[in-house]
């Protein structure tokens, strides 16, 4: 019998299937397994043991009927606790929300179910999503299982440890500015960031509702592509879900990658991007492994690529403030208790916001207001245009583009929490696909100083199919990707 950590979504299923496991059985393992791993990653903000049980009974029923199982039958996944859950509590990481339980269920987490996937219970991200190291979480922060003295990366830190470390097959994860692809890149998983409307975002509590998508963190392209065939497509719910047919994703994953074209940025390369010398070695090893597999790989330029994160800063911040005006004490969460309205609103934003939450809604208020409006917020969104015209004009030539993930493998706990600029430029390969709208995956490549390097390849819109492809055929070639030091890999079966 496979081990807990090595579990897949098609293992999970054909074992079911052919009653070697029981789904009930199998949530009672992760279940036990999972807090003696995640005492010190700390992915797990909520578990769901009753929903968890309520799902695996449901399915072993089918199972015991021999009924045909759905394509995610018993597969223990983890949703970042941005995703409404009904009846779980959802708390986007901030003091906020700490008590707050939807009464209704994202669309994405709905059809997981749907799928026959097991939802473990909610993961640990920075405080509604802001940050790119878990370190903004009101709960403490996610640690990297590689490394427990390093960030896991985020928003979605818990989501790419928790999928690590074995804590789940697979997670839901959020990406405004990279908060799946960056993660994946530091925890050594897959991440993808679907078109922008290719999955539904009803339930998604909204950061910035112009750059906002939900997607799958696993531990290979197939997981991640199995991930995505259940929760993309049309959404009566969500305005902004598009139409476009959901392709069968796994099946395609076979076809072959020889003779498309990959662009590599030049000035992903550039001095200026501050890209990590061990990590742009791993790259160039990767872009050659495609190479010998048939795939031309050629230089192309994205002039506008060095104004995207001051651009991302400014239409990010400006949603945020907006979204975010909601928490006033009235209609969500937190409430401090004050004499006049006036001093309620203020205690209780006051109470409830951390201070990157709070530098955001301060810069936002600032570029959308009367005077600044036209040199902040209408300029970065000519930007945001010329960013997405450098793409269109790129796919004329290319089939995806090349980049790492990020600059510079996870850093320590604490490295850059005092400089949020720093912080920031963490984003500067994964940002510009969410102002595009464009689709990206972070696949992992090897090691720089002994940690997790991600690979991202981007596609023209709705190409999901040829990314997870490319991403699928590049796992082959690399080999499989080792287990990290933490993980419940260590933990015997039984
Ligand atoms: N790290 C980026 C930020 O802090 C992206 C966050 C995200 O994608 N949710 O905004």
């Amino acid at each position: 019998m496979t081990d807990l950590h090595t579990l897949t979504t098609a293992t999970v299923r054909t074992q079911l299937a052919e009653g070697q496991i029981s789904a009930r059985g199998l949530v009672e393992e992760f279940l036990r397994a999972i807090p003696a791993v995640d005492g010190r990653v700390h992915s797990y903000l909520t578990m769901a043991p009753e929903r968890a049980r309520a799902q695996a009974a449901r399915l072993d029923a089918l199972a015991e009927r021999g009924e045909p199982l759905p394509p995610l039958a018993g597969v223990p996944v983890a949703v970042k606790d941005v995703i409404s859950t009904r009846g779980i509590r959802t708390t986007c990481g901030s003091r906020a929300l700490e008590r707050y339980t939807p009464l209704f269920d994202a669309t994405a987490v709905e059809r997981l179910e749907a799928a026959g996937a097991i939802i473990l219970g909610k993961l640990n991200c920075d405080e509604f999503a802001m940050g790119s190291s878990n370190e903004n979480s009101a709960f403490g922060p996610v640690r990297n299982p590689w490394d427990l003295e390093r960030v896991p990366g985020g928003s979605s830190g818990g989501a790419a440890a928790a999928v690590a470390a074995g804590l789940a097959v697979a997670a839901l994860g959020s990406d405004t500015g990279g908060s799946i692809r960056q993660p994946a890149a530091f925890c050594g998983v897959v991440g993808l960031l679907p078109t922008y409307g290719r999955v539904s975002r009803f339930g998604l509590v909204a950061f910035a509702s112009s750059l906002d998508h939900i997607g799958p963190l696993a531990r290979s392209a197939k997981d991640a592509a199995a991930v995505l065939a259940a929760i993309a497509g049309r959404d009566p719910l969500d305005a902004t879900s598009a139409d476009a047919p959901v392709p069968d994703y796994v099946r395609q994953l076979d076809e072959p990658i020889a003779g498309l074209r990959i662009g590599v940025p030049r000035e992903a390369m550039a001095a200026g991007a501050g890209l990590d010398a061990a990590v742009a070695a791993q790259f160039q090893a990767a872009l050659a492994q495609l190479e010998h597999a048939g795939c031309k790989i050629v230089e192309i330029s994205l002039p506008h690529a060095p104004y995207a994160i001051a651009t991302y800063y400014v239409i990010a911040t400006a949603e945020a403030s907006s979204n975010l005006a909601r928490y006033d004490g009235v209609r969500y969460g937190l409430r401090v208790e004050a004499d006049s309205l006036g001093e309620m609103y203020r205690r209780t934003r006051e109470a409830g916001f951390g201070a990157e939450v709070k530098r955001r809604i301060l810069l936002g208020t600032f570029v959308l207001s009367a005077g600044y409006y036209d040199a902040y917020y209408r300029k970065a969104q000519r930007v945001r245009n010329l960013v997405a015209g450098d793409y269109r004009a790129a796919f004329e030539s290319v089939d995806a583009i090349a980049t790492p993930t990020t600059p510079t493998p996870a850093f320590r706990l604490g490295e850059k929490i005092a400089d949020p600029l720093q912080m920031y430029l963490n984003d500067i390969f994964t940002v510009s696909a969410d102002l595009a709208g464009i689709p990206g995956i972070s696949v992992p490549c090897g090691f720089a100083s002994g940690l997790p390097v991600g690979l991202q390849l981007l596609g023209n819109y709705f190409e999901e199919a040829r990314l997870l492809r490319l991403a699928h055929h590049y796992e082959r070639l690399r080999g499989a990707f080792p287990d990290p030091p933490v993980s419940l890999a260590e933990a015997p079966r039984g």
